[in-house]
């Protein structure tokens, strides 16, 4: 196992600061837990914030240093203005309500971004500080997503994985925040990002389409020449010892005496820390409208919700606070007696013993946040019920719904609802109650904290290193160019000698490259071919004057010179596109935005300004539907740039490569530059001695890798100048 440097904003540490003496302990959390074992065998360090430690003198911060250097932790200390801008600021008040699609709580989207900056470039640097090659460092969450980048750019060869514990949201929602892109090249540094649902990856892979333009191939996506894993890890938790605690003889005695004081009752319960995406009023009122509907409940509901104070310098935690007060107070109000209240609200934290407690004594658990990444409360419920006792309400907006079907999963926007589901949680029989317990328990505990980061971490252990995956960078490239005496250059033109535009028409070269490709024939012993899937038409009308041969079509059409007739390949057939057109003409219409291209050999689909989630939607289904039309047949079905073609087999640019290289000087070095699918025919029929640069993100057998046009007509630019 290699080295393990895990990165989170806190440490798992709290500082206890006690007269004249202070100490430092682990923490309990999840995290905490998870990662624990991992950190020690490993022999890494943890990473990041003890929390505020400003008041300590300098002889307790070195006493404080001494033990977290013993629990191999490296503090990062943060000012009050860091804490209140990165980690209040940015991230609780604009990342945190954001990802919980809670747009119009997000007070100024840009204020804090620069602090939000900052911090992380220096969590970044301590990072590179204590990095090792061969270590495997491993970041978490919203308050660092610009970490794995800013490793990226350190530590190229580094293996570094990323884990975001909060929802991703839809990339609608995701849009709207002005970082939106930077936020994203940020975390694709990382060589494995995790979420904890399968929708969170899907929202992520629509945010980098929408966002990036990068298509993602299922759990894969293409980013800077280097391939990026994307995977669901949902975490779990600590449920043995969940377990082990709720057979407690003082935890059981607990039990007995709150069962007791809810003599005659049946107790719900809700666990939450006090925050605005845990749907705690709307919860309140489901049981209010349960007291309302059915007075036969009236005396005999004890609902005890803890709230655990949380964030309280944030202004829209304070005003949720006042909100669920005004709550309790009403409904007690209402429907409290002297003798007994319906809601028992506890504004405060407990510890796990007490926490297992109360799941042990409970009849029915309350899980019903609005928006949540995970949701641990619900699986300590489960784990902590060895008696196979006690339902689940859950809302289908906590990831835990995607996991933990067996319990009875509400939305958790609908408040009739929520009564509904608790009337139904009181009235299941206790065969019922038991099978489904019995599945949850199960869940809970083969998917553990430990099952989680092993998956984890073996995933991205498992993949071949980043020195393994790369491929040549443009500087190196060039190099090989100017060190060649003579050159012969193979450039496709879209994609690779301009970006894209809306429509093909729009892409026509312009002057800077005119002067480049004007500059190249005029090098000494250079000589130039274009090699590319447009009409020749197109083609001619562009560049009919330059000396440099032009292969059109996917090299269907030829021309070697100006005033040289264009020459088609032989043996073509064109029969087929009879029965490829209504199938085209079908997803015209029904694709709005896209439209048909015909060429002399083939039958191209654009959808270039169609929605890119809808359009890769529609592009796989019409290729499946053109490889059932000509199965069997020597026919080709490519997906290009957001555009599907149709052509017989035979017809590619791979054919170019003989024609244009024929009759060259001994020596000459032969370069192909391209960006998509169609140009890996091209570097396929090259040379061994040839060197070949793709200009895309996409997987390719090109040795070499240079960002999209800009680059390359640096690159060119180069040898020029
Ligand atoms: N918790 C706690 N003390 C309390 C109440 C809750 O330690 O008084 C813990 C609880 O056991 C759980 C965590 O806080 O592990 C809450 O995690 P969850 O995923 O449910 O929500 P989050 O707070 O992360 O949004």
């Amino acid at each position: 196992m290699s080295r393990l440097l895990l990165v989170s904003n806190r440490l798992p540490v709290t500082v206890k600061v006690e007269k004249d003496s202070v100490s430092v302990v682990r923490s309990a959390g999840g995290l905490a837990t998870g990662l624990s074992r991992p950190h020690e065998r490993s022999g890494g360090v943890w990473l990041g914030w003890p929390g505020d430690v400003s008041r300590l003198t300098d002889a307790q911060r070195a006493k404080v240093e001494a033990q977290l250097e013993a629990l191999r932790c490296v503090p990062l200390y943060l000012s009050a203005s860091e804490v209140s801008r990165y980690y209040e600021g940015y991230s609780n008040r604009v990342l945190w309500p954001l990802c919980h699609y809670m747009v119009d709580r997000i007070p100024r989207q840009d204020r804090d971004w620069e602090i939000y900056r900052k911090v992380n470039e220096r969590f970044a640097d301590l990072v590179v500080r204590h990095y090792q090659p061969g270590d495997t460092i491993w970041v978490h969450d919203y308050q660092l997503m610009l970490v794995p980048g800013l490793l990226r750019q350190r530590l190229p060869d580094a293996r570094i994985g990323y884990f975001h514990h909060i929802p991703f949201p839809s990339s609608e929602i995701f849009s709207t925040l002005p970082r939106r892109q930077a936020l994203l090249r940020g975390l694709l540094g990382a060589d494995l990002i995790g979420f904890h649902t399968v929708s969170y990856v899907r929202h992520f892979s629509g945010a980098l389409m929408r966002q990036l333009g990068l298509d993602t191939d299922i759990d894969r996506v293409i980013w800077d020449g280097r391939e990026v894993r994307v995977g669901a890890f949902p975490m779990g938790i600590d449920a043995a010892a969940f377990e082990s605690l709720a057979n407690d003889p003082g935890v059981l005695e607990e039990v007995a005496t709150l069962r007791r004081k809810a003599e005659g009752q049946r107790i719900l319960l809700g666990i939450d820390r006090l925050d605005y995406t845990k749907g705690i009023p709307r919860r309140l009122l489901a049981v209010q409208r349960v007291l309302e509907r059915e007075p036969a409940w009236r005396g005999r509901l004890r609902f005890i919700q803890v709230a655990v104070p949380s964030r309280t310098q944030v202004e829209a935690y304070a005003a949720y606070r006042e909100k669920v007060d005004e709550l309790v107070g009403r409904i007690n109000g209402l429907y409290g007696g002297v003798h007994n209240v319906p809601v028992h609200y506890l504004y405060r934290s407990f510890n796990e013993k007490q926490l297992v407690g109360l799941y042990r004594a409970a009849d029915v658990m309350l899980v019903t946040p609005v928006r949540d990444g995970m949701n641990l409360v619900a699986k300590e419920f489960c784990a902590s019920r060895p008696d196979e006792d006690g339902v689940l309400v859950l809302s289908e907006f906590a990831g835990a719904a995607a996991e933990m079907d067996s319990a009875l999963i509400v939305n958790a926007y609908d408040v009739e609802a929520i009564a509904d589901a608790i009337e139904e949680a009181l009235e299941l029989s206790e065969d019922e109650r038991r099978k489904r317990m019995r599945a949850l328990r199960e869940g809970v505990k083969s998917h553990d904290v430990h099952w989680w980061t092993s998956s984890f971490l073996n995933r991205l252990q498992s993949l071949p290193s980043t020195a393994e995956r790369k491929t040549g960078g443009g500087a190196e490239a060039l190099e090989r160019m100017k060190a060649a005496p003579r050159l012969h250059l193979l450039l496709d033109y879209d994609g690779t000698l301009v970006g894209f535009a809306s429509r093909p028409e729009l892409a026509a070269p312009d002057d800077a490259l005119r002067a480049l490709l004007a500059k190249l024939l005029a090098r000494p012993g250079t000589s130039l071919s274009i090699v590319s899937g447009r009409p020749k038409e197109t083609l001619e009308a562009w560049f009919g004057e330059l000396p440099m041969s032009l292969h059109a079509e996917h090299g269907l059409w030829s021309r070697t010179r100006p005033g040289q007739p264009w020459r088609m390949l032989e043996g073509v057939s064109f029969e087929w596109k009879a029965r490829a057109r209504p199938v085209l003409d079908a997803f015209c219409e029904r694709v709005p935005g896209s439209f048909l291209e015909e060429k002399t050999a083939s039958l191209a689909w654009h959808y270039r300004m169609v929605d890119p989630e809808f359009g890769a939607i529609q592009a796989r289904e019409l290729r499946l539907l053109l490889l059932e039309t000509f199965v069997g047949q020597r026919m080709d079905v490519l997906p290009g740039d957001r555009v599907v073609e149709v052509r017989p087999q035979g017809v590619h640019k791979g054919r170019v490569v003989g024609e244009a290289t024929q009759g060259l000087a001994p020596g000459t070095l032969v370069v192909a530059i391209g960006d998509d699918r169609t140009d890996e025919d091209l570097f396929a029929a090259m040379p061994p001695d040839g060197l070949t640069i793709n200009a895309g993100h996409k997987p390719t057998r090109a040795a070499f890798r240079v960002n999209g046009s800009g680059e390359v007509r640096k690159l060119l630019g180069a040898l020029v100048s």
